[in-house]
């Protein structure tokens, strides 16, 4: 299990290692207004190697009935848990695409920081959140507070798109 919220899990198949350094950010409006924050932070996984689980009964190959999907531009869906409301990915409607921006927020503090680690694990947040990835709607900053910040590819890090 890797995201635990009240009613939804997210299981990961395979391991995560500290070399897989992607992670992106969005400066979007949608983006601000959905996490509540100045950027959104998502790991991007293929949509093969995980499924979203609930307590509550579901039929086999559909996602819980909890995880509720909206559309919410012409490029993207948005999903959330209808329990908890907790922000859960954006994934692009290109069928190609082939991938979803897993909210880093919503992953468990075990696997993020190591928290209640028995092997004394520092997690996976470098690799989770490191910002090594793409770096959407950079022109969106807010001059003297999100210009300036490592994780949103101002270090050099990832690739920044200044117009979207
Ligand atoms: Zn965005």
């Amino acid at each position: 299990m890797f995201t635990s919220l009240s009613n939804i899990s997210l299981h990961l198949s395979g391991q995560l290692t500290n070399t897989q350094h992607q992670s992106d950010t969005c400066q979007c409006t949608l983006c601000r207004r959905q996490t509540g924050s100045l950027f959104f932070t998502a790991h991007t996984i293929p949509n093969s190697a995980f499924t979203f689980t609930s307590s509550e009964s579901s039929p086999p190959n559909t996602d819980p009935p909890t995880l509720k999907i909206y559309k919410a531009s012409q490029w993207g869906d948005r999903a959330f848990c209808s329990t908890c409301g907790s922000f859960l990915y954006w994934k692009s409607t290109d069928p190609y695409d082939g991938t979803l921006g897993l909210a880093v927020g919503t992953i468990d503090p075990l696997y993020l920081f190591g928290e209640g680690a028995e092997d004394g694990s520092k997690g996976f947040g470098l690799a989770l959140a490191g910002g090594g990835g793409y770096h959407a709607w950079c022109g969106n900053e807010i001059p003297g507070v999100t210009d300036g910040i490592g994780i949103l590819g101002c270090d050099g890090r990832g690739n920044r798109a200044v117009k979207n």
